[in-house]
């Protein structure tokens, strides 16, 4: 199937010059939510794999479904405020001003090997952000894993020394 036949593309949204690439519809699609879940695990079944990493919140679909069919824990990387226990943060730059991510301090150790999930890199801020976190805790980034890149945007090149895969690639963003 063409996955990118299933995402729908949303001008000017949230604001104008954004082509939003929305996973929504992909998702409400039962075989291409299923070829999306399907490839990921085939790809990193036979990985060395400790923990997904999802970031909030499109990271917390693909991630948790990729946990699960692994058969290792989930963890959740989240917008300030939301996590309970003694956590880490980690600031990084917007278009304009700054937004920040945090981890549970205890979600992860020294030495255990994960891969970072979410659904879309654009510059690649966000990840970037989630991967510091994780190697703050010691822990080592397998992969970080996308369903869409926008290659055009470059978020690849700012996750120098990391690996990339992304299934779907948009150019011309
Ligand atoms: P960035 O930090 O620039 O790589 O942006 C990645 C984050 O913003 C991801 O969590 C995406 O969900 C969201 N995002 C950025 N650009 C788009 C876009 N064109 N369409 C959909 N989501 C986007």
């Amino acid at each position: 199937m063409d996955l990118k036949k299933t995402i729908r593309t949303v001008p000017d949204w949230p604001k104008k010059g954004i082509m939003f690439r929305d996973i929504t519809t992909l998702l409400q699609n039962p075989a291409a939510f299923k070829e999306l879940c399907d490839t990921l695990y085939e790809r990193y079944k036979n990985e060395a794999v400790d923990y997904v990493v999802g970031i909030e919140s499109r990271g917390f679909i693909l991630g948790s479904v990729l946990a699960y069919k692994l058969g290792v824990g989930f963890v959740i990387i989240r917008k300030p405020g939301k996590l309970p226990a003694e956590t880490i943060k980690q600031e990084y730059k917007l278009e304009y001003g700054t937004d920040t991510i945090e981890i549970h301090k205890d979600a992860i150790k020294p030495g255990d090997k994960v891969l970072v999930v979410d659904d879309l890199i654009a510059t690649g801020g966000t990840v970037c952000a989630a991967v510091d976190l994780v190697e703050k805790l010691g822990a080592t980034v397998v992969e970080c894993v996308f369903a869409i890149e926008l290659p055009d945007l470059k978020g690849r090149e700012k996750l120098t020394g990391h690996k990339v895969y992304s299934v779907m690639i948009f150019e011309g963003d």
